[in-house]
């Protein structure tokens, strides 16, 4: 079975910080990249000693500025500490494309180090890039690697379908194919599937190119060991979206269901034609769909169900049969903790203001307006408030008139984004409102998991329902529409005690 080594670049300045460095993360690693143009003069001294004391392969590197490395050195130098060290048990050496020195590369030979051919472009994927791989190998051992900056969706499907294409001319490996940045990480966990033979990993903050994500998230977050050719790939596309929790919910929830031939991943994407081709190439399962693409996907759909249409917003697609089928499970994962904290059902007669009339809200107004709830809606824009509450029948008003919300009483739904990442009791979108203390309160935004609103609304005496328990319901909704299978609890659970 073809499999992917997992590399962690090396970029600390003596050998000693490397060392440690791999003693943290020996577990999850296969080989090591040592970058020595991060080195000390002294530590490059050292350079030969370093092989034995690994015990795992290492690549050696001496990186140029111009390639995006540190090495600061003229080329002469640059070959002579390359040279020095290659009979010290290095097993590859990194050598960009238009790297000249014939003694290099013989000493590379006679040592038997393989040679990785790199090739790197920070500002994004050439258009030639195919025909530069295809002839960039001067002896047939050498492995091929190709490191450029994803500048966008488009680049994303032109890198995927060169990895594929040649994946199926040349057969699994020898070859090493990264796209960098936000955009590019998908290939960085799916380099099997790609045919890849090495990603690259780094340590946090020690990254020595944009885009590398640290050995244990691959290997726990995104169960990198197990990605084989036959991967099933979900994901979130969203933009931007790499500190989605998302990822942690599905892939825990596969990992907990002993489902490990799946991955769920993070898809930065600025064009949605783009990613739908994208998504046929990789043939995706399924994806979430979020900010700012809850809208925009829709007239991608093959089929919408009732929420889709509701709510003007899709945030879940399956692909069945080729076709695709959007979900809204914002609405039901909003409905389940309420009715759990109201012992099953949302009562007769209940009466809720909801803050804010953006794209969640809408979702909100309608899960409580289809419960029978009488709704109150205060926006910041006035005449947004106006138009949600024409469309599902509701009161509205600005949020200057707070008072408003004593008539309103049983529940306060927050649905903007004020309180997201704040502990900062200024961001609190209704401070002149005072809790009466029998009033639910309901603030979606899920970091942190008590904003400024519902910390005060503890303090009075309120019941509080947070965010993470709506993005936890309605991740299981989708868990099961990816899946046929119940989401496991406990897939939430770790990760809601992180805030
Ligand atoms: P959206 O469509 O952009 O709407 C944003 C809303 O916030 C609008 O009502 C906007 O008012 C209001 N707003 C923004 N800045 C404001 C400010 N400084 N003062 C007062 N109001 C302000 O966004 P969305 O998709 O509805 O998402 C809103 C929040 O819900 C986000 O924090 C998101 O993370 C969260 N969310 C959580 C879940 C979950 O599963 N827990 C699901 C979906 C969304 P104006 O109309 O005046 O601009």
């Amino acid at each position: 079975m073809n499999r992917s080594s997992l590399c962690l670049s090396l970029t600390g300045a003596t050998i000693t910080e490397n060392l440690q460095e791999i003693e943290k993360y020996n577990a999850y690693c296969d080989l090591y990249e040592l970058r020595a143009d991060y080195l000390e003069p002294l530590s490059i001294a050292a350079l030969s000693s370093f092989p034995e004391q690994v015990k795992k392969p290492v690549i050696l590197t001496v990186r140029r500025a111009a390639d995006g490395g540190h090495f600061k050195g003229s080329e002469t130098e640059r070959c002579g500490i390359l040279r020095r060290s290659l009979a010290s048990g290095y097993r590859y050496v990194d050598l960009e494309e238009d790297f000249q020195d014939q003694k290099t590369e013989q000493a590379a030979e006679v040592s038997g180090v393989t040679v990785i051919r790199s090739f790197h472009d920070f500002s994004g994927v050439p258009a030639d890039l195919g025909r530069r791989l295809r002839n960039i190998k001067r002896n047939p051992g050498e492995v091929i690697k190709a490191a450029v900056m994803v500048q966008n969706t488009q680049e994303l499907l032109k890198l995927v379908e060169l990895a594929l294409e040649l994946k199926v001319r040349d057969g699994w490996g020898n070859r090493i194919i990264l796209g960098m940045g936000p955009m590019g990480f998908p290939t960085r966990v799916l380099s099997t599937f790609l045919g890849s033979s090495i990603t690259y990993s780094s340590a946090p903050g020690r990254q020595a190119a944009p885009g590398p994500v640290d050995p244990q998230t691959l290997v726990d977050l995104y169960r990198f060991p197990l990605i084989d050719e036959n991967v099933r790939i979900f994901g979130i596309i969203g933009n931007p979206v790499i500190h989605s929790e998302s990822p942690g919910l599905h892939n825990r929830g596969f990992s907990l269901r002993a489902m490990d031939d799946a991955v769920y991943l993070p898809f930065q994407v600025d064009n949605l034609e783009a990613f739908f081709r994208l998504a046929e190439v990789l043939d995706i399962r399924g994806v979430s769909v979020t900010i700012p693409h809850k809208q925009g996907v829709i007239p991608f759909l093959s089929s919408r169900d009732e929420g889709v249409e509701a709510a003007g917003a899709c945030n879940t697609i399956v692909w069945r049969d080729g076709l695709r089928c959007g979900y809204n499970t914002d609405i039901s994962g909003f409905t389940a903790p309420l009715k759990e904290s109201m012992g099953g059902a949302i009562p007769a007669g209940l009466r809720a203001a909801v803050i804010g009339a953006g794209g969640a809200a809408r979702a909100v107004v309608y899960a409580l307006r289809r419960e029978g709830v009488e709704v109150l809606i205060l926006n910041r824009t006035v005449e947004r408030a106006k138009e949600l509450a024409a469309v599902f029948g509701c009161s509205y008003g600005s949020l200057g008139e707070q008072e408003r919300i004593a008539d309103y009483p049983d529940l306060i739904v927050q649905t903007t984004s004020v309180g997201m990442n704040q502990e900062d009791p200024e961001y609190d979108p209704i401070p002149d409102y005072s809790f009466k203390g029998g009033e639910i309160v309901y603030d979606i935004i899920y970091i942190p998991r008590l904003t400024p609103l519902l910390k005060r609304a503890v303090q009075s005496g309120c019941r509080v329902i947070n965010g993470w328990e709506m993005l936890a319901a309605q991740a299981g909704i989708q868990f099961r529409l990816f899946t046929g299978q119940d989401f496991p609890r406990e897939a939430s659970s770790g990760i809601a005690d992180q805030y």
